[in-house]
């Protein structure tokens, strides 16, 4: 899929973390898995952008939820602000922190095979199991064993 890349300027609920974004892919991806579920109460839609600044240090706390992972929020109102894949340190920030409207589509879903019954999106996008985003990391040479 081809996507032009957008300037956009985001920030917590608070206003105390704001993400400066150069090149935002106005492309959302969804994690149905139930580590994202149960961090956002709901699949996690993220957005990545090639350059970036983070305005709000101070304000920035993270949980490592995996040996690769890392999940940011803002210390002050609680507010999501990104998943860090640390292998590659590929930073995915929360859609909702930005004003997207009518601008991004949705690139993919993933971990399909954990998303619970009871929701489902409208749109009709690639789908990929848990079991499919490993291999396809794997085959960019990363492991995750523990
Ligand atoms: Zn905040
Ligand atoms: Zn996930």
């Amino acid at each position: 899929m081809d996507a032009k890349m957008i300037a956009k300027t985001g920030a917590c609920l608070c206003g105390a973390v704001s993400i400066s974004a150069k090149g935002l892919k106005p492309l959302v991806d969804i994690c149905h898995c139930a580590m994202c579920r149960k961090w956002g109460g709901g699949p996690f839609m993220g957005v990545s952008a090639d350059r970036f600044e983070v305005t709000g240090d101070t304000a920035v706390n993270s949980y490592p939820s995996s040996d690769w992972a890392e999940r940011a929020f803002c210390s002050k109102c609680g507010s999501h602000l990104w998943y860090r894949f640390t292998p590659t340190n590929h930073f995915s920030f929360t859609a909702g922190l930005f004003d997207l409207d009518g601008e991004p589509e949705i690139e993919q879903q993933i971990f399909v095979d954990e998303k619970p019954a009871f929701y489902d999106f409208a749109q009709q996008t690639p789908m990929k199991t848990g079991a499919q985003i490993i291999a396809e990391a794997e085959a960019q040479g990363l492991t995750f064993d523990e």
